[in-house]
């Protein structure tokens, strides 16, 4: 979800909400996820199986509107390429651009897995 004014990702607060921005993403990228679950996960912020379930932390629903952002663009993008090689930085960079400096500024993320 996107403030039309500001033009900043707004934090998603509820499960709905959440899942209503995973939808919207969903159609942009064009994938096909089997599954999409959010549920209590406190070592990764996301995973995604190789069949196509894709689940979500719940804990994202504390965190800022680009973040959760990034992770739904991160976790999605792994449905077309399944690690963090040149082509995915590249999709990255054409689907959310500024991603890494959303990264950067989540200090702590990298203590969780995507
Ligand atoms: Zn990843």
């Amino acid at each position: 979800m996107i403030n039309t004014s500001t033009g900043k990702a707004i934090n998603l607060q509820t499960k709905g909400q959440l899942k209503a921005e995973i939808a919207r993403w969903t159609d942009i990228m064009k994938v096909k996820p089997v599954q999409i679950r959010i549920q209590r996960m406190t070592k990764k912020w996301a995973s995604c199986s190789s069949k196509g379930r894709v689940c979500f932390s719940a804990d994202l629903l504390q965190e800022s509107g680009a973040f959760q952002e990034y992770v739904i663009v991160h976790e999605l993008l792994h449905l077309h390429v399944p690690n963090h090689g040149k082509l995915f930085k590249s999709l990255m960079n054409a689907y959310l651009p500024g991603w890494e400096a959303i990264l950067a500024e989540r200090n702590g993320s990298a203590t969780r897995s995507l």
